[in-house]
This record gives structure tokens, C-alpha cells and sequence, in this order.
């Protein structure tokens, strides 16, 4: 259930039964010289829509731009500072709770996204107020992905490359897929540590051309197949949290000072 589709009667009756939502995030900055600059929030906005069209959840539409200082020195690449960032995911999520909303996937497809919905979410637990969790979408198949491609680059890099073949597939510049290989990185995270120290901070250091991995190992098949994989990770967290009752989700305010003796932990006062 797409909301923005929706009429607000139509919302109204959701809200009487149910109480998840999914927000879909990305970024909008360069993913090299053969993808998209929305390549993120495209790839998140599709798997939220499919999973929430096969289970009939909320799906709000999604925050295309997000913490991307890091690929600035590349044309186009559009960001906004971390506060900012974590500001107006918490309050359209605060937002989302006035309407019955507590529990909530933050369907993520941008790395440097990731720490600052972490922060948004535990904000919200630390206070009672929702359940929120970061989701991101490579992270839940990583043994297909490490299947499939020999180097798939955290970044630009053969998976994204399939995921977009997949979904709009006209957006990829399929004759640059070599030059984006031959101009990019092969990256190794430990390799590029100094004395255990991480030495650089934007992805030019790392990447003349903001790409990483063997793009040319991309297919269009491989991307359906990631696709429906990632798509059944979330649908089946979907389901499951929707199991939870809402005081399994939050932790009891203090632990028992007498273990065993069958007095329970007092909770909070929270709905
Ligand atoms: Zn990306």
C-alpha cells in the first residue's frame, strides 16, 4: 500500500488495524560513469514497493537525498549534513507515530546512511515512542551476492549495476561498463589501512572515477535473482515485526534487583 496513492479514509481504515510502516532511503550522488545519480533511492524504493505490495503494509514515499558529502568532488552528487539528516528522519517518523505508526523498517540502500538512521532509531526506542530499524538491502543476502560476483565493490560496483539493469534497465550506459571497471577500484577495506588507522574520508581517495568492483559481471538476470532475494529478507522482517507485541520491542526500564524471586522488571509507562 503506496500512501501517497492513498485517500486519507483509506489510511484511516489501515491505522485502525495495523501499526507498521516502511521508509524508503537512499541517496541521490554519483554512482560513476554508467549509472544513475538516483541509483539508491531507486534501488530502496523499489524493494519497499514490492515487499509492501505483496504483505499490504505502508509504504511512505521516499527521501531521495542523504548523507553524501563524501562523493561531493563528482558532478551532481546532492547531500545534506548529518544533523539535518537525522532531524528529519525523526520527525517524519514522530510524525508517522501521531497516526498510530509504532514500528518502523527504514528501507536503506545508502551506506552512509546507515549510522544516522541507527541513531534516529535508538532515539526513538530510548524514549518509548517506536520501534525503528535500519534495513539495508545488500547486507541481507550477503552469501548470494558473494556467489554471484568475484568483486561486487562496495560502491557502483556490480550488484548496484545488476539492481539497475534489473529495475530501469534503459538508465544504464551499457557501453561504459568497461571504462568504469578500467577506471575504478578494486577495494579492499583492511588493505587500505594504515598501522590500523582509516586514512581517508572521501571516495575520490579511493576511486579516480567513484566506482569500485568488475561492473562487466553485471547482468540483468543477476539483478532479478538479488531482486526477489532481498525482497523475500523483507518481507519476512516485515511479518515478523508485525508478530511483535510492542513491550517485547522495548526493554524494561530496570533490571530485577532480586533475580528468581518472580518479581518482574517494572516497565515505563509507554503505550
Ligand atoms: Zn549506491
Amino acid at each position: 500500500m503506496y500512501l501517497a496513492h492513498q485517500t486519507w479514509p483509506e489510511l484511516g481504515e489501515y491505522h485502525a488495524n495495523e501499526s507498521l510502516a516502511v521508509v524508503p532511503l537512499g541517496s541521490t550522488e554519483q554512482h560513476g560513469p554508467h549509472l544513475p545519480e538516483g541509483t539508491d533511492h531507486m534501488i530502496a524504493e523499489a524493494l519497499a514497493r514490492e515487499a509492501t505490495d505483496r504483505t499490504d503494509y505502508l509504504c511512505t514515499p521516499p527521501i531521495p537525498i542523504g548523507v553524501s558529502s563524501h562523493h561531493r568532488q563528482f558532478h551532481g552528487t546532492m547531500w545534506v549534513e548529518p544533523p539535518v539528516f537525522r532531524d528529519y528522519v525523526e520527525n517524519l517518523s514522530r510524525n508517522l507515530t501521531y497516526h498510530g505508526i509504532d514500528r518502523i523498517v527504514y528501507v536503506n540502500a545508502h551506506g552512509g546512511n546507515v549510522a544516522h538512521l541507527r541513531e534516529v532509531g535508538s532515539r526513538l526506542h530510548d524514549d518509548g515512542t517506536a520501534y525503528a530499524i535500519e534495513w539495508m538491502w545488500d547486507e541481507s543476502i550477503p552469501e548470494l551476492i558473494d556467489d554471484v560476483f568475484e568483486t561486487p565493490g562496495p560502491h557502483g560496483g556490480p550488484k548496484e549495476t545488476a539492481m539497475i539493469m534489473h529495475i530501469a534497465e534503459n538508465l544504464v550506459r551499457e557501453d561504459r561498463l568497461e571504462s568504469a571497471r578500467d577506471g575504478g577500484a578494486v577495494f579492499d577495506y583492511d588493505a587500505e589501512r594504515v598501522h590500523g588507522a582509516t586514512t581517508f574520508y572521501d571516495c575520490i581517495e579511493n576511486s579516480k572515477n567513484g566506482v569500485f568492483g568488475d561492473q562487466t559481471d553485471a547482468t540483468p538476470e543477476i539483478g532479478a535473482e538479488l531482486f526477489a532475494a532481498a525482497t523475500d529478507q523483507l518481507v519476512a522482517l516485515l511479518e515478523w515485526l508485525d508478530d511483535q507485541p510492542f513491550d517485547d520491542l522495548m526493554p524494561d526500564s530496570h533490571l530485577d534487583p532480586q533475580p528468581g524471586s518472580g518479581r518482574e522488571g517494572k516497565r515505563t509507562g509507554r503505550r
